[in-house]
């Protein structure tokens, strides 16, 4: 996971313009991770410190039917802001660290978000490098929060565990031995996909009755006629039910003892949600390894994103100072 005490810390000298007042610096120099999140309906970037901490936050939706450059222009806008926060506090940019939905390419080489249907391939890496002139770092937003939650949360120090995002659509990530699961294409831990219910519902993936297609956010709107911000008593007992299940099947097969579940959708539908989920998961693994295993919600709120991104950058940071790609 990531650990602050590897962080690279070697310090190089601030560039200073020599013609602005000095009074515009403040004294003490913070090391940061410009933090962007990228979900389907809004981008957030932050500045997160090597020890976790969010100095500086801001978000702005994105916006229906506009051009991938308008997307860009208005993404340009809110990252320029964060890099002008930084030199107000202070803090010294290492690296940009990026988490976005998914599908998407290796470190973020393109993205394909599902729920901003002008972005397909988009390159955002070399986008966002030749915008702030900083080495950037991706991986999937849940990946990105499964880091988060074993480096600061309601996973912290345990070497297995998944962690699951049930928002809009549902993701996940996977850390085995110490170790988040990446994958042949980086990919690892879409399980929103793990099939709960035979006879289900047509997923986006082509496939019939995924957890995704049966308890995302966007599934619950299509199911209901009403957002998933207005829900019923047993549409939130239905959505903890599906995901307790699909958790089993992760405990089951991957030798885990603990799922943590953010996301909007899951940590609205609160203890509803948890208290279904545990029901079906109790139900479910019956296994020596797996008997007790808990489902529990993420301790991160609605931070766990941007601290997610920025784990990733810090990763990328101790990576490259040690060679590693
Ligand atoms: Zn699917």
């Amino acid at each position: 996971m990531v650990d602050p005490d590897q962080a690279d810390g070697s310090l190089e000298p601030l560039a200073v313009d020599a013609e602005d007042p000095p009074e515009v610096h403040p004294p003490l120099l913070i090391d940061v991770i410009l933090a962007v999140d990228i979900g389907g309906t809004k981008f957030a970037a932050g500045l997160v410190t090597a020890r976790g901490e969010l100095i500086a936050r801001a978000r702005v939706e994105v916006e229906r039917d506009v051009g991938p450059e308008s997307h860009y222009t208005s993404f340009a806008t809110l990252v320029t802001e964060m890099q002008q926060q930084a030199i107000g506090q202070g803090a010294r940019i290492r690296a940009v660290g990026v988490g976005a939905a998914g599908p998407v390419t290796h470190q973020l080489e393109t993205i394909s978000p599902v729920n901003i249907p002008e972005w397909r391939e988009f390159p955002l890496r070399a986008r966002l490098q030749e915008l702030t002139g900083l080495r950037v770092f991706g991986d999937l937003d849940a990946k990105a929060l499964a880091l988060a939650e074993g480096w600061l949360g309601a996973a912290q120090g345990q070497p297995d565990f998944c962690a699951m995002t049930v928002s809009t659509g549902i993701g996940g990530g996977i850390v085995l031995d110490g170790e988040l699961l990446d994958g042949e294409s980086g990919n690892a831990g879409h399980i929103g996909h793990i099939i709960v219910e035979p006879l289900g519902r047509r997923c986006g993936c082509g496939a019939q009755g995924c957890l995704e297609a049966e308890a995302s956010g966007l599934a619950i709107e299509q199911i209901t006629g009403r957002p998933p911000s207005e829900p019923t008593y047993e549409i939130m007992q239905r959505t903890g039910t599906f995901v307790g299940r699909a958790a089993a099947s992760i405990c089951n097969s991957l030798d885990l003892q603990l799922v943590v579940v953010g996301g909007a959708v899951a940590l609205g539908f609160a203890a509803t949600f948890f208290q279904s989920a545990q029901v079906a998961l109790d139900e479910n693994v019956q296994l020596t390894y797996s008997r007790g295993a808990r489902i529990i919600p993420s301790r991160l709120a609605d931070s766990g994103p941007l601290i997610g991104a920025g784990a990733v950058g810090w990763r990328g940071v101790r990576r490259a100072a040690r060679g590693v790609h």
